[in-house]
């Protein structure tokens, strides 16, 4: 079994009236199986709505499937008495840095996770140092929060998950408060934990350019994981992916085009090194 193993699952909001009739009722996860592996490096695709955040919740057992079964290393998180140890297992991050991050000095904010967890306090301040090095905010320790940019509050906030030594950590949209220059940061770091650290990183974005580094990708729709596959594949479905409202990264979408023009050219083309290699050696 994979790090994160859901079977079938379902999850349904239920919206109720003052006396607590049913009012309506969203299906947000529709029947998804998924399997993530120890170590992979997981993007999820899907414009607004389309169920990503409440499947992430699952993943720290923040909600549990109305239906079906979802296991982080192996444990039920619908069992109340798995909590404790999946939320040790499975770290999250999410869009706004603002909300995350509560201390005054970047080292006490990092430290948080690691006391409350019980971490003897030598030990605390060695993993306070580890994780702010690998997401490269070593040198703001002594810091106040409030002045860093936003994505350098991002790493913070992530670094405070490392240092809960977490087996894998779910980053929500991440990026999406950020300037290019702190998605590529944010991005970066979460690159460099999977590499080095070998974190099992699971990446929702909209931004088609942060999954092209992924090990695999799932794409939602309605609740649905509706394609998954290696960003090369899902990246050479033009068509479909237009139909579910996504973009394709840029030069992705030129060699398509040039393709469709009459240039034979490959699928799934990532980056412009591809594709200036691919016309070098048709002209
Ligand atoms: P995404 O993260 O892909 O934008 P969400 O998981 O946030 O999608 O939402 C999936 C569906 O569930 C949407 O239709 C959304 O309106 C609905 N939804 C999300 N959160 C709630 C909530 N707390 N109560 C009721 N419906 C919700
Ligand atoms: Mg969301």
């Amino acid at each position: 079994m994979g790090i994160i193993k859901a079977k079938d699952i379902v999850f349904e909001y239920i919206r109720r009236d003052e006396e607590g009739n049913v009012e309506g009722i969203t299906r947000a996860v529709d029947d998804v199986s998924l399997d993530i592996e120890k170590g992979e490096f997981i993007a999820i695709l899907g414009h607004n709505g389309s169920g990503k955040s409440t499947l992430a919740k699952h993943m720290n057992a923040l909600l549990y499937p109305t239906e079906g079964t979802l296991w982080v290393d192996g444990k039920d998180t619908a069992d109340a008495a798995n909590t404790w140890d999946i939320r040790q297992s499975a770290g999250m991050v999410f869009q706004n840095p603002d909300n995350q991050i509560i201390g005054s000095i970047v080292e006490e904010d990092v430290g948080f996770g690691p006391e409350n967890m019980g971490v003897p306090t030598d030990e605390i301040w060695e993993r306070v140092g580890e994780s702010l090095k690998a997401v490269g905010m070593y040198e703001y320790r002594k810091h106040s929060p409030n002045r860093l940019s936003g994505g350098q509050k991002q790493r913070v906030a992530i670094a405070g998950v490392v240092a809960m030594h977490p087996k894998c950590i779910i980053m929500d949209e991440p990026t999406a408060m950020l300037d290019p220059n702190g998605r590529k940061e944010v991005i970066r770091a979460a690159r460099a934990l999977n590499d080095v650290e070998k974190v099992t990183v699971i990446l929702i974005t909209h931004y088609m350019d942060e999954v092209i580094h992924a090990d695999k990708v799932f794409v939602m729709d309605k609740g649905k994981v509706v394609m998954q596959g290696t960003p090369r594949e899902i990246f050479s479905r033009v068509e479909e992916l237009k139909e579910l409202r996504l973009d394709v990264p840029q030069v992705t979408l030129l060699a398509y085009e040039l393709k469709k023009a009459g240039l034979h050219l490959p699928d799934g083309i990532l980056n412009t090194e591809e594709l200036v290699k691919e016309l070098w050696e048709l002209s």
